[in-house]
């Protein structure tokens, strides 16, 4: 019979809630017990029997999800690898980029990835110091393994306006990543060359006439993105506008989802002070 927080605490613990397992009262423990696979023997007070016994009844409802919190990250990240899991790793640099090295004794693949470099293997996804990505951004990765195609980028840029299916996602891309990074650098046009640069954007201003600010980036190989930034002109009269715009065959290599990701977190890594 599976445990809610409700039988853990009428049935189970002590009602004391004298706070030994660092909960102040036994229902806030009993929460964390249920959702949260905090483990039960953090109460002092059980008896064996009833231990071993509650114990087995959480693993069976732990494994059924049964009122576990959700954590859409993790589900994401499991529903992407299995996505990817039918890539072979050798055969991902001839797909999307980067080259193939060896990691504790299997293929890896070494991937542009922003201004730094990514280890992919097959269970996981590294920086160059070994350190996993948070889950959001393997799914990314993940993400654009399984979809990445062989086509390579040919420089003719659109915005995300025109591409299908985008109606939704433009509302997203205004507030997540122009307004921020309009507000952030507005009259600061040095300073956002200065944070391109630094990122490892190429400088593409003086091709893009009436611009203030142009900039190339790669932040995998396959998946080029333009940044053009129009400073506020007062005595124009123009208000400031940033807008990105993407190779047209990024929709070969990202979802739109991931095209979100990937403006967003070139605005996260723009605006590190
Ligand atoms: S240690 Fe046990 S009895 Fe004390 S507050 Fe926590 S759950 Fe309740």
């Amino acid at each position: 019979m599976a445990l809610s927080v409700v039988d853990l605490y009428k049935k189970i613990l002590p009602q004391t809630n004298c706070g030994d397992c660092n909960y102040p009262t036994c229902i806030a423990f009993a929460s964390m017990v249920v959702s949260e696979k905090h483990p039960l023997k953090n109460c002092p007070h059980l008896v064996q029997d009833v231990l071993d016994r509650c114990e087995i009844e959480l693993e069976e409802q732990y494994a059924e999800g049964k009122w576990l919190k959700k954590d859409p990250a993790k589900d994401a990240l499991i529903w992407a690898k299995e996505r990817a899991a039918s890539m072979k790793i050798s055969d991902m640099a001839a797909r999307i980029g980067g080259e193939i090295l060896l990691h504790e004794g299997s293929e890896a693949l070494l991937l542009p990835y922003f201004n730094d470099k990514i280890i992919i293997t097959d269970s996981t996804i590294m920086d160059k110091d070994l350190v996993e990505l948070n889950q959001w951004e393997q799914v990314f990765v993940y993400n654009h393994m399984s979809q990445g195609g062989s086509v390579y980028p040919t420089g003719n840029w659109k915005g995300l306006v025109e591409f299908p299916n985008t109606i939704s996602k433009q509302k997203s891309m205004k507030a997540h990543v122009e307004v921020p990074l309009i507000d952030r650098f507005l009259g600061k046009v040095d300073e956002l060359k200065e944070r391109a640069l630094k990122i490892g954007g190429i400088d593409r201003t003086d091709k893009i006439a009436t611009c203030s600010a142009a900039f190339f980036f790669q932040p995998m190989p396959k998946t080029p993105v333009m940044l053009i930034f129009w400073d506020e002109s007062i005595d124009d009269g123009f208000d400031a506008d940033i807008k990105l715009q993407f190779d047209e065959t990024i929709t070969e290599h990202l979802d739109i989802e991931s095209m979100m990701f990937l403006s967003e977190r070139l605005r996260q890594l723009l605006c590190v002070v």
